[in-house]
């Protein structure tokens, strides 16, 4: 077994945004501890930023990106999946204008994720309808 590295992070699960420090093990999380040297929570945390942190090696996250046909979901290219949304959403667009358009970011995502969200939402769409749970 390999030695155990530690990572800081900031927790992305509300808009508090604790500092966390990452303990990893061949590849894998182990343990997750709040930051004393953060100055938002000085070392806590609640119990979703100390624990909830199994889905990021769970089997059942995604791999490949599904589209829906005949009412069934079925795997398909990233390509693919690219070209339907940006028809979809540029027909949206096209038709109803930028505001029928909204979109919400995951909290398990990660902030660069966010923050290229509603750079995408306001610059390419054209829309501020942008939310989030980690806001909560
Ligand atoms: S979910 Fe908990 S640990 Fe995470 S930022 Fe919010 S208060 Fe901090």
């Amino acid at each position: 077994m390999a030695e155990a590295s530690f990572v800081k992070s900031v927790c992305g699960y509300c808009g508090t945004g604790c500092g966390l420090v990452l303990e990893v093990q061949d590849n894998r999380i182990v343990k997750i501890r709040g930051d004393k040297d953060a100055p938002v929570n000085k070392g806590q945390t609640c119990v979703k930023g100390s624990f909830a942190y199994e889905y990021v090696h769970s089997s059942n996250r995604l791999h490949m990106p599904l589209i829906r046909k005949s009412g069934k979901l079925v795997e398909t290219t990233w390509e693919e999946a690219y070209q339907f949304i940006v028809e979809k959403l540029a027909s949206i667009r096209d038709t109803w204008g930028p505001k029928a358009i909204s979109m919400f970011a995951c909290a398990r995502g990660t902030n660069e994720s966010a923050y290229v969200t509603q750079k995408f939402m306001r610059t390419v769409i054209g829309s501020n309808n942008i939310d989030g749970c980690n806001r909560t």
